[in-house]
């Protein structure tokens, strides 16, 4: 009987997003989960469905598009989109999917008033300022003529400030995040002495987890909610005890084969076999979103046992050294990422042995298959 072989796959476990959710929730302020890149790679819907049923009530999506994504999979939930309106079919698209769109520059915004002027009510906005990203987002200098301006916009309704941190996972650059803040803090204090009522939100995940004291009325979580902490080989890790990967990647093997000591494996003869030993072929490789930068660094999880890849990753391909992990056969499933038992592979490993950060690993893993427990 032929052996069936499921391909690679992304095992996403929405318990541990809801838990994790919770744990962020838990640590003070509201959280605005971010689900932008499909959920870093979890999938949009699955996710944001899961977390409003634990009573998120408004999303941050990275586009316009993303926004109109949600609406239509049935999100009743608010909306925000941290980028855009880029397109121009963006524009209106605001108003019929009911989305706030972050403006950060005056251009932008003296598009979004013109459309707003012959749509039928107003849009709710959020302006978005630069304190140290140096990326999108209004100066503290814009501040007396945005002001001004907004004032007098009929047709738009500003009710969210916010801006980025940089470096809030760094602990080194502690006096670079208070620099940010001080700014935020300065903004905000404009907007309320000019009687507007908005929303502040500041917090990324490592700011949700160090400094309870920048929750204003809502924060930006997005990788802490999918299980990786911001602060993994750092001395604050701690901070980060209780979240839980999400994401889990396996693979099938395909074959199993003996090699004998001297023998060359793979493309470039770049690893030599030092001892007799077995070799498990699995069907995954870099066109599925494992980076080629794993060949000879990175590690699987076979029957519970560790085992590094060997020789260079291929397309569809990729070999690991079996020798350790006993009874291996065609049929295993090789965990790329997580797994079973003490051995699991967590996203910050994986990561480093990738030469990246987790959310690169979920997004370009997360382009697979996807399974939802
Ligand atoms: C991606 C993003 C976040 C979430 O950052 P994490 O480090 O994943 O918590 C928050 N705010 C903005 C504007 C973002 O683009």
């Amino acid at each position: 009987m032929p052996i069936g072989y499921n391909k690679i796959e992304v095992l996403v476990r929405l318990g541990r997003i809801r838990s994790n959710f919770r744990l962020l929730e838990a640590k003070g302020g509201r959280v605005m989960p971010v689900v932008k890149a499909d959920a870093y790679g979890h999938g949009l819907w699955p996710v944001a469905r899961a977390l409003a049923e634990e009573g998120a009530r408004t999303f941050a999506v990275g586009t316009v598009e993303e926004a109109a994504d949600l609406r239509r999979a049935g999100c009743r939930a608010g909306i925000v989109s941290l980028l855009g309106p880029l397109d121009p079919w963006e524009y209106e698209a605001l108003w019929e999917f009911g989305a706030i769109p972050m403006i950060g520059e005056f251009g932008r915004l003296e598009e979004l008033a013109r459309v707003a002027s012959r749509m039928p009510g107003p849009l709710d906005i959020g302006l978005k300022f630069d304190t140290g990203m140096s990326r999108l987002g209004f100066s503290e200098a814009d501040l007396p003529g945005l002001l001004d301006r907004i004032s007098g916009l009929a047709g738009l309704r500003p009710v969210m400030v916010s801006s980025h941190l940089a470096a809030a996972d760094v602990p080194d650059l502690a006096g670079f995040l208070d620099g940010q803040v001080q700014t935020f803090r300065r903004v905000v204090s404009a907007f309320k002495a000019r009687g507007l009522e908005v929303e502040a939100n500041l917090a990324n995940s490592a700011a949700v987890m160090a400094r309870p004291d920048l929750a204003f009325q809502g924060q930006r979580p997005g990788v802490s909610l999918y299980g990786a902490n911001p602060f993994w080989g750092t001395d604050l890790a701690e901070l980060g005890q209780g979240l839980e990967p999400a994401m889990e990647v396996s693979a099938p093997v395909i074959e199993v084969r003996d090699v004998a000591r001297g023998q060359s494996v793979g493309y470039g003869c770049t690893h030599r076999v030092e001892e007799n030993t077995r070799l498990a072929v699995v069907a995954a490789g870099y066109a599925d979103g494992y980076s080629r930068g794993l060949s000879n660094r990175g590690w699987a999880l076979v029957r519970g046992v560790r085992v590094p890849v060997v020789g260079r990753v291929c397309m569809q391909l990729l070999m690991l050294d079996v020798g350790r992990a006993p009874g291996v056969e065609p049929g295993d499933r090789a965990w790329l990422l997580g797994g079973d038992g003490p051995q699991a592979i967590r996203p910050e490993e994986l990561a480093e042995w990738w030469g990246t950060i987790p959310y690169e690993v979920f997004c370009l893993l997360g382009l697979n298959r996807k399974k939802y427990v």
